[in-house]
């Protein structure tokens, strides 16, 4: 077993409980887990790194505890308002951080060949990203969705608050070259499916990537709460724990 506990939060969640399966499989030792009602500063006190999968509306209390106590944090949960997203930045300058949209190597490759894609087809390719996911989850778009625009809004130097376009619904004239659009659909059991469009006139390209199975999410948290294991304080992602930079 490791010489470091994990704490896992919303451990009755999908991602919780794959986690817990990847972190036996992985033979790192789960200190606690927590969910709804549960004391985090208990659960904290009996473990090094915490693996969250739960709720963005519990970051701010999460990171709080984690700052009192020095835990470092692999932060899973997605859906973050701007806010929140400011203060797990400001607490990476103290703790260290792995926080990913995405723990898949495939996703994380997806990532990679966006860019790429991107600064090679050049500004005549419209650019739209689409994602699929089970009809409980709640956030939208996805985490991943979110990165992907990101990505191809640094290469075409857009920002993703003013350029995005979430779905068209009447009225809404012609597309306009500069925007990314970026569509949720939901329903079934659907663990993950995004896909970035590069249409131009003649001719399209398209980059999917379809999970079948949150194992190899959980398995990448457990990766990069061991690669973080000794780590100075930082803001990392999944593409540092994969040496993708
Ligand atoms: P889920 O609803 O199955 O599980 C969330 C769990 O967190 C629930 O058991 C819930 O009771 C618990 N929870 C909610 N608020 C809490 C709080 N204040 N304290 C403790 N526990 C709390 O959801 P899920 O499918 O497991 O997804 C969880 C999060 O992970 C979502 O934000 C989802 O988008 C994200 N996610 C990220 C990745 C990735 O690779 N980064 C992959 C899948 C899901």
């Amino acid at each position: 077993m490791s010489d470091f506990k994990l704490l896992v939060t919303g451990c009755k969640g999908r991602m919780g409980q794959a986690v817990i399966a990847a972190a036996d499989a992985q033979g790192v030792a789960v200190g606690a887990g927590i969910d709804v009602g549960d004391s985090l500063s208990a659960a904290l006190a009996l473990s090094d790194c915490v693996i969250d999968f739960s709720s963005h509306h519990f970051t701010d209390e999460l990171i709080s505890e984690c700052l009192k106590l020095g835990k470092s944090l692999v932060i899973g949960t997605t859906g973050h308002t701007s806010d929140e997203l400011a203060r797990i930045k400001e607490a990476a300058k103290t703790l260290p951080i792995v926080f990913a949209s995405n723990f898949s190597v495939g996703v994380n490759t997806l990532f990679w060949l966006t860019r790429k894609a991107a600064e090679l087809l050049g500004p005549d390719f419209d650019l739209e990203v689409l994602e699929m996911h089970h009809r409980l989850k709640k956030d939208s778009p996805s985490g991943t969705a979110r990165t992907l625009v990101e990505i191809l809004a640094d290469v075409r130097r857009l920002e993703y608050d003013s350029d995005c376009r979430h779905g068209r619904f009447g009225d809404v004239g012609a597309r306009t070259p500069k925007e990314i659009g970026v569509h949720a659909i939901r329903g079934g059991d659907v663990v993950g499916d995004h896909t970035v469009v590069f249409a131009n006139v003649g001719e399209r390209v398209e980059l999917t990537h379809k999970a079948s199975s949150r194992d190899t999410f959980a398995g990448g948290a457990v990766r990069a709460a061991r690669w973080l294991h000794g780590k100075p304080a930082g803001l990392y992602d999944m593409q540092d724990v994969l040496g993708l930079k």
